[in-house]
């Protein structure tokens, strides 16, 4: 079910607008007949047939059987479906899902990178600012103002422990702090962070 509803899904939001309406119900007609039907990717059909299931209308017979050849070849050109051989019982066609159709490829792509670009607010210096705004220009571990001279952003959890670029998990820091906690967790960093503000404390009177 669920797989279903992630074909159907990748298929409304990537195929559809890539595809006339005629190619549309064409593509559905295969698929339908085959994956859904069958759990197979291959179906044999005369062209005749596809032309009655879905070209009720207007058209003549032979309108239609030329309409459904040429919108066959245009679906093979876009590689939503391969063309094999062809005998009595009719032309053997191998669907492709979405997921394998390379329109849809790309898309998925675009996508995940995007999503990528969307969490990172390491990398981007305008994410970078929402952060120190957020924190005040305030060191979140010594608490200590900083300015842009010695301001970063640190990990909370550490990239090496998979901490991620998110808003979460950044923290304003000075470059003294973030020299500390480097890597470490917090709970690692933490006596060694202590122990350092004590020590600038206890310097500057
Ligand atoms: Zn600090």
């Amino acid at each position: 079910m669920n797989d279903i509803k992630i074909i159907i899904g990748q298929f409304v939001d990537y195929l559809l607008p890539e595809l006339t309406p005629y190619e549309t119900s064409v593509y559905l007609y295969l698929l339908w007949n085959s994956f859904f039907k069958n759990g197979t990717q291959e179906i044999r059909v005369g062209k005749r047939t596809i032309a009655s299931e879905y070209g009720r209308g207007s058209r003549g017979e032979k309108t239609n059987y030329a309409h459904v050849s040429k919108i066959l070849k245009m679906l093979e050109e876009k590689e939503c479906i391969k063309i094999g051989d062809s005998n009595w019982n009719g032309t053997l066609y191998v669907v492709n899902l979405p997921k394998d159709i390379p329109l849809v490829v790309e898309k998925l792509a675009d996508s995940s990178l995007q999503d990528h670009v969307e969490e990172d607010y390491f990398n981007d210096p305008e994410r970078r600012l929402e952060i120190f705004e957020r924190d005040g220009w305030v060191c979140q571990y010594c608490g200590e103002k900083v300015t842009s001279e010695n301001i970063t952003l640190d990990h909370f959890i550490p990239q090496t422990k998979e901490g991620k670029h998110t808003k979460e998990n950044l923290k304003t820091c000075c470059f003294i702090c973030n020299s500390i906690k480097s890597g470490k967790t917090y709970e690692e960093a933490a006596p060694l962070l202590l122990k350092n503000i004590q020590e600038r404390r206890g310097h500057h009177i």
